[in-house]
């Protein structure tokens, strides 16, 4: 809305405005269709146990393979959470990831852990039947199914929060708390939410080993997640020397474009053999 006068009103009605209104709409009717014509498909990000020298699990991430080409979840998550769409949307990411992990664990000596990001309008009591609904459906294994929550979706009702993980753990799953140290959770909920694993963000990685400050944060969180007994996963590293790094630092896993990209599912199931 326009605050004050009738001449900033008329400013505030542009042509320009109008037209990302309807592509907004527009935009709202594709990602409706995208579902109805399953043109979302999972990507899987491998994961490395840098103390064992060998692949742990994969972070499925979506893709939407849109009429105009491939779309990133960063050009389309936003508007379907605000939607809604991102109810019906999660619903299939977590069966299509459960559906695939269920296949890969039946040939698998070793069973992989799959990831499933969780956004904050899904993180609600409902979520329990669906996850509870998708590992039935699927027989995927609950111990290798993570579901990654980010600080500010625990942080905006920490009482419901508290119950829901409880809850979620319950089944059997793991939970991750994705993007660690950028949101603006206290060093103290760590000890309320309980949690598995913690992701490392990647603007933390990146500083490494040349910046002093991101290198003093990372040894300090992979130190502080040992003694609390939480697992440690770096993302986004790119490089040898992040990696060296974090190994000597004592991280649990990693994530990033030094080991792979996010792959399509039959490129990340020649990764397992
Ligand atoms: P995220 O969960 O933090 O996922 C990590 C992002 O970092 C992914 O981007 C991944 O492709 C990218 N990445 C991985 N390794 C590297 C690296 O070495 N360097 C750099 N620069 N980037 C790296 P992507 O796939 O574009 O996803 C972006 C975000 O979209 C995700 O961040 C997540 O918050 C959201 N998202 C993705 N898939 C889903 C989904 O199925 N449901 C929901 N609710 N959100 C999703
Ligand atoms: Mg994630
Ligand atoms: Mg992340
Ligand atoms: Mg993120």
């Amino acid at each position: 809305h326009a605050k004050g006068s009738g001449r900033n009103m008329l400013e505030v009605f542009t042509p320009e405005m109008n037209q990302q209104v309807s592509e907004r709409l527009l935009m709202e009717v594709r990602l409706r269709d995208a579902l109805k014509r399953q043109e979302f498909e999972l990507y899987y990000q491998p994961q490395y146990d840098l103390g064992r020298n060998c692949l742990s699990g994969c972070e499925a991430l979506i893709r939407w393979n849109s009429p105009d080409g491939l779309v990133m979840p960063d050009q389309f998550i936003p508007l379907a959470e605000e939607t809604g769409l991102i109810i019906p949307i999660g619903t299939w990411v977590l069966e299509e990831a459960c559906r695939q992990g269920a296949i890969w664990n039946r040939a698998l000596a070793t069973p992989v852990s799959v990831a499933v990001n969780v956004s904050a309008v899904q993180f609600r009591p409902a979520l329990v039947n669906e996850v509870r609904g998708a590992l039935d459906r699927t027989g995927f294994e609950p111990e290798q199914l993570v579901l990654e929550v980010t600080e500010s979706v625990l942080m905006s009702d920490i009482e419901g929060s508290i119950r829901l993980l409880e809850q979620l753990r319950s089944l059997g799953i793991r939970i991750a708390l994705d993007d660690f140290g950028t949101g603006y959770a206290s060093l103290a909920y760590l000890k309320r939410f309980v949690l598995d694993k913690l992701k490392i963000d990647r603007t933390f990685i990146m500083g490494i080993p040349e910046d002093k400050d991101d290198v003093a944060i990372t040894s300090s969180i992979i130190d502080m997640a040992r003694h609390l007994n939480i697992i440690t996963v770096a993302e986004g590293v790119e490089t040898e020397a992040h990696c060296e790094f974090l190994r000597k630092a004592g991280c649990n896993l990693a994530q990033g474009y030094y080991f792979d990209k996010p792959l399509p599912a039959e490129v990340f199931s020649q990764r397992l053999q």
